[in-house]
């Protein structure tokens, strides 16, 4: 029993009206005090924990010269450890930039191998192996030939949500953020995008050229309905709604406006506007939270969530940086393909 428990009991014992009180009350009133204190000591030793792992990392993370970036649909706790923290677009940029030995990269599989394409130097880590997004793999780079086949003319436009392989066939890469210039960029009339065919008809949306999507999707964005809008917008009436162009377009027509994640925490806390209905997966909440605290956001969905995103834990990233694994190799001769097409998106 913990001092703040005696003490608790003690109080009560001491308490005049505690002699007049029924024995069963004062049984339940023990045993509600005994409750509380075990929750306590609960919440007390995750927190604890929190802290000493957060401590070990970051000796760890001086120890290997290592820098960590975090997407922002990574449990809260990975956010807060991490060197950077953004989207698809911003951590390619970072991987490209940063000076040290090790890249932990906690996200999915197809971001660490472009941290490694650009880094063919560095030792990249992927702390939680079996993080792969399910989008990724709705398209492979046989059927990329057979599109460049069947399409002689027209460009191939590849998501970074895509494997090594699809990179090493395309022309060039893109990122929710960047994808209209990407497209605006290419000499063609006619491109290929893939794999999401959500965000090739958001991207056609604002493109005079011809644009050929693969059937792909999100399935965190795509299982947002207009139901969830209709709903989200009658409990928030005055909240602005944001949406991931990863969203079906019949979502995107119902929204204020379409951004990136990076996009949506600029415009959350820039915008005059106090209330905001966030359309993408939950975990950039956190974001909003740090960055303006002031602002109130919903999240559009409650089910937004990407359960891949969510496998890596401190533990994880604590072990990863521990034994150096699981570390992230791409060939050679896919990734001297592959990073031309992301080396050239990064000049758009
Ligand atoms: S949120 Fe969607 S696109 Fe992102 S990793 Fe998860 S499944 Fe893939």
């Amino acid at each position: 029993m913990n001092l703040f428990l005696r003490s608790d009991i003690a109080l009560w014992c001491n308490c005049l009206l505690f002699d007049a009180i029924d024995t069963r009350v004062k049984f339940t009133i023990v045993k509600c005090i005994i409750l509380h204190n075990r929750e306590y000591k609960k919440v007390v030793n995750k927190s604890n924990m929190t802290e000493n792992l957060q401590d070990r990392i970051l000796q760890l993370k001086e120890k290997r010269n290592a820098t960590i970036l975090a997407h922002n649909y990574q449990i809260p706790e990975i956010q807060d450890i991490a060197d950077i923290v953004g989207d698809s677009l911003e951590l390619a940029r970072a991987a490209s930039s940063v000076e040290c030995d090790v890249v932990v990269f906690c996200g999915v599989d197809f971001m660490a191998e472009t941290a490694c394409i650009l880094n063919p130097e560095k030792t990249v880590l992927l702390p939680a192996e079996e993080a792969c997004c399910p989008m990724a793999q709705m398209i492979t780079a046989d059927e990329v030939r057979m599109l460049r086949r069947r399409f002689p003319d027209a460009a191939v436009v590849s998501y970074v949500n895509t494997t090594a392989e699809v990179k090493a066939e395309s022309d060039i890469c893109c990122t929710s953020s960047n994808a209209i210039n990407v497209v605006r960029s290419l000499e063609q009339e006619q491109v290929i995008f893939l794999p999401d065919k959500n965000l090739a008809n958001y991207v056609a949306r604002f493109s005079s050229k011809e644009i050929l999507p693969w059937q792909g999707f999100c399935f965190v964005h795509d299982r947002i309905t207009t139901d969830d809008v209709i709903k989200a917008r009658r409990a928030h009436p005055n909240a602005k709604l944001l949406v991931h162009p990863e969203c079906r377009p019949e979502v995107i027509d119902m929204a204020d406006i379409a951004l990136s994640t990076s996009g949506m925490i600029k415009h959350v806390c820039s915008a005059p506007d106090k209330e905001f209905i966030i359309g993408t997966e939950t975990g950039i909440l956190h974001q909003m939270e740090k960055k303006c605290p002031e602002k109130i956001c919903y999240p559009l969905s409650s089910q937004a969530i990407c359960t891949n995103m969510k496998r890596t834990d401190l533990v994880m990233v604590c072990d990863s940086l521990k034994l150096l694994k699981p570390r992230i190799t791409v060939p050679e001769k896919i990734a001297n393909m592959a990073r031309k097409a992301i080396e050239r998106m990064l000049t758009v």
